[in-house]
């Protein structure tokens, strides 16, 4: 959706702020660099690598840091130990190393209890896991919740394991410590909010998850720089765990989330890949299935299903909130995924730059979207008398506006939105938009809500 300076009107359909669209253009690269950077740290569901995260973010955009103790309770589950780890290596009685943490952070299974043991190769192999489709890529793995230790190889070292004992080393712990994760309101002129929500635990991976956090902090960036109706909340959460402690941290307050996206996996060059709320026809579904209709580009529309990312937890039937999933490829349908090659060759720039037009283009059409109750329903207005006409020729199709505005006309009735009208009507919401305000500052409408109400 385009927005022509020339067809500028009213304050409702005004998308846009210069300090706003300037950063907008160059997201995709600004996006790649933080991925870039976040890159090395080994992150999990808790430990030093996701706090440090979560620092590299405020020196961003000045996210609060919150923190929950291990062994709290958030709704039916009970926070972690907090796990952290300095090395591990696999290696040859003679010293030679054939497996480094080191090397590479998904080399050892997230959580790994600590081990120092020479022990069999028996042994050993029961606690390693490979790819034999793609021998030289390393798995992740991890066991938050079950005690366990494990090695993330190579298949190809399978094959080379000929020796009877191996030194094995994992120097970690889990111990009483932090569940933290990253929280940042952006005020509005309202207190209803758009939440928007993505995981931080994976280590040395780029689409999942480097890729939603790199996207959520271009669209907390980008809101920050202009003027909104909505508050825009930003979480950036360990998986499952963050959200439920976010959750149990704000069940009395979850009427005001009108609306939510969880983002995740949006760096790849596949198509889009948008899964409706449990709910399916909230705003958010509809906003960003206009959106990604009208675009031109493939995209894929899914119902809600209670598994993938942490629209598990927003949409689980006691919260049931408006939270679609906004990702490109959708987990585990690409080989690289959950592997060493999701690296920084698999996610690109122009694909961040996609997802973060069509996300923020959804959440303006949001900010846009109003309810009006026509004033002059009996019989059409007559529209020429009212300069309607001249008034919409600055910008965009006049015979489009004129239908859209007797689409207005026809359906304000004070409860029906003008994106439900662009529905109904089958046109652009920009259109009926740009119609709405012209007729709005006409007196033909009154605007009942600032909201789409439906
Ligand atoms: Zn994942």
């Amino acid at each position: 959706m385009t927005h022509t300076p020339g067809a500028r009107r009213g304050a409702s359909c005004d998308r846009d702020s210069s300090t706003a669209e300037g950063a907008a253009s160059t997201a995709g690269d600004d996006m790649y660099q933080l991925i870039l950077e976040l890159f090395p740290l080994c992150r999990s569901i808790t430990g030093q690598g996701t706090r440090q995260t979560l620092e590299a973010l405020r020196s961003r955009i000045p996210i609060s840091v919150r923190g929950v103790p291990s062994g709290s309770m958030v709704l039916d589950w009970v926070v972690p130990p907090e796990w952290n780890i300095r090395g591990a290596y696999i290696q040859e009685i003679s010293g030679r190393r054939l497996v480094d943490f080191a090397e590479s952070n998904l080399h050892v299974m997230g959580y790994s209890t600590p081990v120092h043991h020479v022990m069999p190769v028996s042994e050993l192999r029961e606690h390693l896991f490979s790819i034999p489709e793609h021998p030289s890529w390393i798995p992740y793995r991890t066991s938050y919740y079950q005690e366990n230790w494990g090695f993330c190889v190579r298949d190809s070292l399978l094959q080379t394991l000929t020796d009877e004992t191996y030194e094995v080393c994992i120097d970690s712990d889990l111990a009483p410590g932090t569940l933290r994760y990253g929280e940042l309101l952006i005020p509005g002129s309202c207190d209803r909010e758009v939440l928007i929500s993505t995981h931080i635990c994976h280590p040395s991976l780029c689409n999942d998850n480097l890729s939603g956090i790199a996207l959520a902090v271009q669209l907390a960036a980008y809101f920050m720089a202009r003027e909104n109706r909505y508050s825009y909340r930003f979480l950036f959460v360990p998986a499952t765990i963050g959200a439920l402690a976010w959750l149990s941290q704000n069940e009395g307050r979850l009427n005001v989330v009108s609306h939510g996206l969880v983002l995740a996996g949006v760096g790849d060059s596949g198509n889009i890949t948008y899964k409706k709320s449990r709910r399916a026809d909230t705003p958010i579904d509809r906003a960003m299935h206009e959106v990604l209709a009208r675009s031109g580009d493939v995209y894929n529309e899914v119902d809600f299903s209670p598994y993938g990312y942490d629209e598990r937890q927003y949409c689980s039937p006691g919260f049931d909130l408006p939270v679609g999933t906004f990702t490109r490829t959708p987990y585990g349908a690409y080989p690289e995924y959950h592997t060493s090659a999701d690296d920084l060759s698999f996610v690109q720039p122009e694909s961040l730059q996609d997802s973060f037009d069509k996300t923020s283009q959804a959440l303006l059409l949001l900010e846009a979207d109003r309810t009006y109750v026509n004033l002059k329903p009996h019989g059409e207005p007559q529209l020429g008398r009212r300069g309607l006409f001249e008034a919409v020729r600055g910008g965009g199709d006049p015979r489009a506006i004129e239908m859209a505005m007797l689409w207005v006309l026809s359906l304000s009735d004070g409860a029906t939105s003008i994106l439900r009208i662009a529905e109904r009507a089958k046109l652009a919401f920009e259109s009926v938009c740009e119609a709405a305000t012209a007729l709005a500052e006409a007196g033909l409408l009154l605007e009942t809500s600032g909201y789409g109400t439906d």
